[in-house]
């Protein structure tokens, strides 16, 4: 199959949104990262997703609507709390995911769970596509499955070419980072994802919000994932990464007498004899985020075999960069003191 990239024209939007109808995959741009839509009403169109991303079939997708009435109108959840209503009205349109009772949608979307995730994003462009489509579209990130998240188009077509008919082009994604994943299906609040959203945002409209272990530990063996996608291997490049947790002075002097990659702040780049591959300014978690995925995808292209990652910090703002880079390197960090 030829994989087309299309720049966003009202035309070509209109072209994508008959092609979701019709069944097919489409790559798409939103302000987190590239999706894989499919129409999330049709359970064998869903099921070409994870074909495509080689995704395993017990980790469910990411409804995506372009208005709340949409929830209504197709019947996607049983009820909607009045906590999820506040976290609507502060975070939609935006980087978040939220998890309720489901009702009529298709088992191949949430892998046979009771529960929905469902995100209403604030691109444009990705508004436009849903619009056009006039259905809700299942979408997880557009890249292989493991493989670190795409935030170009070039990333959707290094990963799908052959796979699928079309690929929207809107440019770098904004956020660089997944959407933060929040489940309101239990009586207390879990944060299952951390994302463009932070804690402390979610805890301001609605009190308390726990965080999932799995967020910054690794599973233990035997122990059940509250989301299904955390038990899986993620946002792996090819690249060995190992973190180091340590001062710009001890990392800087480790990173030097080992002669590796690094993979650093910008700030540290002067400090390092090494080649630097460095994901954003120390202490600016969005321009972490912005730059992670792009600068772990460049490793790979450049055939990089081992990098001492800078470990980020894991609280807070720094959350979400966190989750992506631990899993990036397996959950392997040396601790220099
Ligand atoms: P992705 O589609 O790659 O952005 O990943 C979506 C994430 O949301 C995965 O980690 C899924 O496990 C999680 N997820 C989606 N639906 C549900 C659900 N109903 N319950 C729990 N987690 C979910
Ligand atoms: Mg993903």
């Amino acid at each position: 199959m030829e994989t087309k990239l299309l720049l966003p024209t009202q035309a070509n939007i209109e072209i994508v949104g008959k092609a979701l109808r019709d069944g097919l995959l489409v790559g798409i741009p939103t302000e987190t990262v590239y999706g894989l839509a499919a129409n999330a009403l049709n359970g064998n169109s869903v099921s070409e997703i994870f074909k495509a991303k080689g995704r395993p079939s017990d980790n469910p997708l990411i409804v995506h609507i372009s208005d709340i009435s949409q929830i209504q109108k197709f019947d996607l959840v049983s009820e909607i709390p009045e906590n999820v209503k506040k976290l609507m009205r502060s975070f939609w349109p935006g980087p978040l995911t939220i998890i309720m009772k489901k009702n009529c949608v298709p088992d191949e979307v949430t892998a046979g769970l009771d529960t929905v995730a469902i995100r209403f994003p604030s691109h444009k462009i990705t508004q436009k596509i849903i619009s056009s489509a006039n259905i809700p579209l299942a979408a997880p990130s557009a890249n292989t499955s493991g493989k670190p998240s795409p935030t170009t188009a070039m990333h959707v077509f290094h990963d799908m070419n052959g796979k699928i008919p079309y690929i929207v082009d809107g440019g770098i994604c904004e956020v660089g980072v997944e959407s933060t994943v929040i489940t309101v299906a239990e009586d207390v609040p879990v944060l299952l994802r951390p994302g463009g959203i932070s804690i402390a945002q979610l805890e301001n409209v609605i009190g308390h919000v726990e965080i999932a272990d799995a967020v910054l530990n690794q599973l233990k063996d035997g122990e059940t994932a509250q989301s299904p996608g955390m038990k899986y291997k993620h946002y792996a490049p090819d690249t060995h990464i190992i973190l180091i947790r340590a001062s710009d002075e001890k990392f800087a002097e480790y990173v030097n007498s080992q002669g590796a990659t690094a993979l650093c702040y910008d700030e540290d780049v002067k400090n390092l004899t090494v080649r630097c591959y460095s994901y954003g300014k120390k202490g600016d978690y969005a321009s972490q985020a912005n730059r992670i995925f792009d600068v772990l995808r460049q490793m790979d292209n450049d055939g990089v075999k081992l990098a001492y990652g800078r470990c980020p910090e894991s609280s807070g703002d720094a959350m979400a960069v966190y989750n992506r880079l631990i899993r990036a390197a397996g959950f392997e960090v040396i601790e220099l003191a």
